[in-house]
């Protein structure tokens, strides 16, 4: 990476840290108008379907990108940290858009918008670093408890993750759009399993990449999802009178 690039990706990385910052105290105010909390005045419509394909084919891809054109291809452990990732985002742009139901809603393309702008610029700081930098990534690497620890909770946070959601799918006869309570797995004690999971995940994933651009994504991953998982337990509260009053938000036990 030449001088000028390096400062340019420190001022991206630095600078995504304070956005995060920004970003997590307006959510706590203004909830992300998407799913249950779509409202007008958000600017044009689009079939939600095509939304998440959109932004999460960009979050599948470019990495790969960045990755590659810092790599050149050289095989090495680093691999595990890109097939994790690509694990992840095949499922979420490929898979889960489809998972959703057959009759389905429309969000406001200011989302998939800012969705892109976020997932390219994360996917610039974590492809090109591990593509650079991938020479860190060795046999000793693999070996470390941080690898293994990190490995193993990405892969607990992912199982937690898609068995919520498929537990909220399950809710909806086919043709269906209204919102029931969901009971099982981590639901007995969470409103948002699936947001726990994928902010396991992704802690689990910066363990064992250990960088910075890795942290810069769970800082991000958790200033969306703690704000939406407040909004939605509160959303559930005030919509179902027999909500299970003892269900945290988001982690289990504590908040
Ligand atoms: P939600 O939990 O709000 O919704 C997930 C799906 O389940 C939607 O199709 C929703 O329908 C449906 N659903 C939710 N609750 C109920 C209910 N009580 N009864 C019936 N159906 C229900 O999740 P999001 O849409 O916000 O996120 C989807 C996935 O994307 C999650 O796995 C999440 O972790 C991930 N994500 C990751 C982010 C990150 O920063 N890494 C950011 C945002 C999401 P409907 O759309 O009609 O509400």
């Amino acid at each position: 990476m030449g001088s000028i690039e390096q400062r340019v990706f420190e001022g991206l990385l630095y600078g995504g840290f304070a956005v995060a910052g920004v970003v997590f105290v307006t959510l706590l105010f203004v909830t992300a108008p998407y799913g249950r909390h779509t409202r007008k005045g958000w600017g044009p419509l689009l079939s939600d379907v095509w939304c998440w394909l959109l932004m999460e084919c960009v979050a599948m891809v470019a990495p790969l990108v960045f990755f590659l054109i810092g790599n050149g291809f050289r095989p090495g452990w680093v691999w595990l940290l890109v097939v994790l990732w690509e694990v992840h985002y095949v499922h979420r742009a490929l898979i889960y858009p489809f998972r959703m139901g057959g009759r389905r809603k429309h969000m406001p393309l200011a989302i998939p918008l800012m969705a892109v702008v976020f997932n390219t610029w994360n996917a610039y700081l974590n492809g090109r670093y591990l593509g650079v930098h991938a020479d860190l990534y060795n046999a000793e690497w693999l070996s470390s408890p941080h690898c293994i620890a990190g490995v193993l909770i990405f892969i607990v946070g992912s199982a937690i993750n898609i068995h919520s959601d498929e537990i909220l799918f399950r809710l909806r006869a086919p043709g269906e759009m209204g919102y029931r309570i969901p009971y099982g797995g981590f639901y007995r004690w969470v409103s948002c399993p699936n947001y726990f999971g994928e902010l396991l995940a992704w802690a689990g994933w910066a363990l064992a990449a250990w960088s910075l651009p890795a942290l810069f994504f769970v800082v991000w991953t958790a200033a969306n999802l703690v704000p939406r998982a407040l909004a939605h337990q509160r959303w559930y509260r005030k919509t179902f009178a027999d909500y299970p009053p003892e269900r945290k938000a988001l982690i289990p036990f504590l908040f």
